[in-house]
């Protein structure tokens, strides 16, 4: 009988990814050189997101340029971000070990090209505040205040610059033609970043989920686990406290599995525990809740269950077990010792019915195994 499962057999649960920038530590299966998937499908929709939003605002901006007769250079810087710069950035967050710290980078890049782009076009009242929102709520989506500040002051030190070089014009007055070009990027850019923050907090939603229900089950049976199961014996409890409904509990052990660990190996151990997990569920009734304890050890709660029927339950299962064959060739046999507790008004907690059970167990593996037993000698059963 043990308690604890080996540490050496235990799995870990994923690392959670955080609310929209995904953080991996340890790479997961089928990334590209230790780079998470999930980064890259980041690295992805951020191409997406900024290919709408540069070209949003090339139109917003172009606008502006077409009336203040801006110089080739700057339509030229101005094409290239709209059409050239999604891809580029893509390119290099993709090829980069770091794809997170280089996209972070990009977006550093996008929020000082819309600083110079707010001195090229004269600080044009509407577009330049268009422009300065869009990045700022595309900035707290993906990094929160803090980026939001960072990327800011590259936006402040950029237009600090390109005034520098380009020197102070200020023609803030927004024409309706402008006031037009404006409105797709106003009408369609926070439509695509509440689109792409909604599909990745539903992402993390899901995941969220996936970690809770591992957090129940037991990775190598199937099994609900051992936290799960005991609330599950407490809320029977506590139910037959209120109600008075009978329900028994089952702890099951196999027995002299040490040896088939030592002579079999590990793995083939791992199988009869799976095995014997197997056979647990081809006996119970879909109210009853069977869960790994620990080891070779499983509890199993019995609802609405007298000492008779749990017994005919617990002799199913012994026969059961001592009747298959387990392991990769299908050819170990093993035996389980169970014990049996029904459920009494003066337990305080679950610990007291599963130490009851436990007893009985004791008594059944020092009887001689291969049987179940209660903890009271007069309601002992034999095989
Ligand atoms: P008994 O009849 O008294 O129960 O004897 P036993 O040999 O079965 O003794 P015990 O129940 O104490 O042994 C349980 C063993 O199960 C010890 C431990 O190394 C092994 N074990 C625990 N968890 C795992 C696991 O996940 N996989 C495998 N293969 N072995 C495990
Ligand atoms: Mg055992």
């Amino acid at each position: 009988m043990t308690r604890t499962p080996d540490p050496s057999f235990h799995t870990h649960p994923p690392e959670q990814p955080s609310a929209v920038g995904p953080v991996h530590p340890s790479p997961a299966p089928g990334d590209r050189g230790g780079v998470p998937a999930e980064d890259l499908r980041f690295i992805d929709r951020m191409r997406g997101l900024r290919s709408l939003g540069v070209g949003l605002a090339f139109v917003s901006i172009a606008g502006v340029f077409y009336s203040n007769g801006a110089s080739r250079l700057a339509w030229a810087a101005l094409i290239f971000n709209a059409f050239a710069w999604p891809h580029l950035a893509w390119y290099l967050a993709r090829r980069s070990a770091d794809p997170l710290a280089a996209e972070r980078r990009n977006l550093m890049i996008d929020s000082a090209s819309a600083g110079v782009w707010v001195v090229l076009m004269h600080f044009n009242l509407l577009p330049s505040a268009l422009l300065v929102a869009m990045l700022s709520m595309d900035k707290i989506c993906v990094g929160g205040w803090r980026f939001l500040a960072r990327t800011a002051t590259a936006q402040l030190i950029a237009a600090v610059a390109a005034l520098a070089l380009y020197g102070f014009h200020l023609q803030p007055a927004t024409s309706l033609t402008q006031i037009l070009l404006c409105l797709p990027f106003l009408a369609a850019y926070p439509i695509g970043v509440a689109t792409l923050t909604f599909a990745l907090a539903r992402r993390v939603r899901q995941q969220n989920r996936q970690l809770a229900e591992l957090n129940r089950i037991d990775a190598l049976t199937g099994l609900v686990n051992r936290v799960h199961w005991e609330e599950a014996a407490l809320s029977e409890l506590r139910r037959h406290q209120r109600l008075g409904r009978p329900a028994a509990l089952l702890m099951l052990d196999i027995d002299s599995f040490k040896p088939i660990n030592d002579e079999q190996g590990h793995p083939a151990g791992d199988e009869v525990i799976r095995g014997v997990a197997g056979a647990l569920g081809t006996c119970l009734r879909d109210i009853d809740v069977a869960g790994r304890y620990g080891g070779d050890e499983f509890g199993i709660l019995l609802p609405e269950t007298d000492t008779a029927q749990a017994c005919a339950v617990a002799e199913r299962i012994r026969h059961t077990v001592q009747g298959s064959l387990f392991g990769p060739d299908h050819r170990l046999r093993c035996t389980v010792s169970i014990g049996l507790a029904l459920v009494t008004k003066d337990m305080q907690d679950s610990r007291d019915w599963i130490s009851c059970a436990d007893q009985a167990l004791y008594r059944a593996k020092t009887l001689g195994r291969n049987r179940v037993a209660t903890p009271a000698p007069s309601l002992k059963s034999t095989s």
